[in-house]
């Protein structure tokens, strides 16, 4: 029988998979000491003001240095890190880290809003806003230099339970933001009463203006709806001069992007910081 099922099994995977589930299980398994073993690192990508360039904030953002197959990417080992969910010792590994970073920002008279995206599983923990007021009292930091991002898809299950966390955030005095707006399933009646400070316009809508009409028609939307509702909107995976223009000339406040900054380590973020000179107020 072992053997019967040993060949069905053999007809069901190709070998690339084989080997790709067996890397998996590697990767996970390295995944579970890699905070011990300081292998994670933050980088920090600027937002600015999209009317003068003013340097508001940063979005952090988690690379893993694997020690055999170099710099890895969040869509190399988030999901599994979901998966098996060592995305909570993670995550909070990147918010301890990332407060600790705009605590040392502020002490430098450089103060900075330090925007963390957070996983679905982080957030429903039961002890997660204890856990943020424990950050805030262990760092120093005002809360309100901190700001978490959530998707969609996050907000809106389980909606009386994601209002009664939010609204305790809110209460320690950190900012909340919708990452990657326009691409989950966000009811407007909810979004409503959610009580959130800001939009990321999703740098799909974004990397195809000003030409594609319908990406621009969405994006300015969300920039009237943004606007309408009181938050502040930011566009993401902004490239080009010609996409700021459009967003400058549609009221987007802030503006985040290849073309405005690179990812950075704290050190580097600081020379980018240094060497640009302010855009002149349009
Ligand atoms: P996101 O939150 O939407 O972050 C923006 C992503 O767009 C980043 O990719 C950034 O490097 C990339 N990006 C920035 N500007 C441009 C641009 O001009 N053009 C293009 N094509 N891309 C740009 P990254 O760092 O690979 O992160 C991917 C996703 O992984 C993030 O998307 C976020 O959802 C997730 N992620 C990153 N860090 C963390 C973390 O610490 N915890 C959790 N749970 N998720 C994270
Ligand atoms: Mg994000
Ligand atoms: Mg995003
Ligand atoms: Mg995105």
């Amino acid at each position: 029988v072992a053997k019967a099922r040993g060949r069905a099994t053999s007809a069901f995977f190709e070998p690339r998979q084989v080997s790709l589930a067996r890397d998996n299980l590697m990767l996970e398994s390295q995944l579970g000491h890699a905070i011990e073993h300081e292998e994670f690192a933050l980088l920090f990508q600027p937002q600015v003001r999209a009317c003068d360039g003013q340097f508001v904030g940063v979005e952090a953002l988690i690379r893993w240095n694997h020690p055999q197959r170099g710099l890895l990417v969040p869509n190399e080992f988030i999901a599994l890190a979901e998966q098996h969910r060592l995305i909570v010792p993670i995550g909070a590994w990147v918010l301890r880290e990332a407060a600790r970073q705009a605590r040392l920002w502020h002490a430098a008279g450089t103060p900075l809003t330090v925007a963390v995206n957070l996983s679905t599983l982080q957030f429903q923990a039961p002890d997660f806003v204890a856990s943020i007021e424990a950050l805030l009292a262990e760092t120093g930091l005002p809360p309100g230099w901190l700001e978490l991002e959530l998707t969609e898809r996050m907000l809106m299950d389980d909606v009386p339970g994601v209002l009664a966390r939010l609204a305790q955030l809110r209460q320690l005095g950190v900012k909340l933001s919708v990452d990657d707006f326009g691409t989950g399933y966000s009811s407007l009646s909810h979004l409503k009463e959610l009580p959130i400070d800001k939009m990321k316009i999703d740098r799909s809508f974004v990397q195809e203006l000003p030409q594609q009409r319908e990406s621009a028609a969405i994006a300015g939307a969300i920039i009237e709806l943004a606007r309408g509702l009181g938050l502040t909107v930011v566009a993401e995976g902004v490239e080009t001069e010609a996409q700021r223009e459009f967003l400058l000339a549609h009221g987007c406040d802030q503006l985040q992007g290849m073309g405005i900054g690179a990812p950075l380590d704290a050190a580097a973020l600081q020379a980018w910081q240094q060497a640009r000179t302010p855009r002149a107020p349009a």
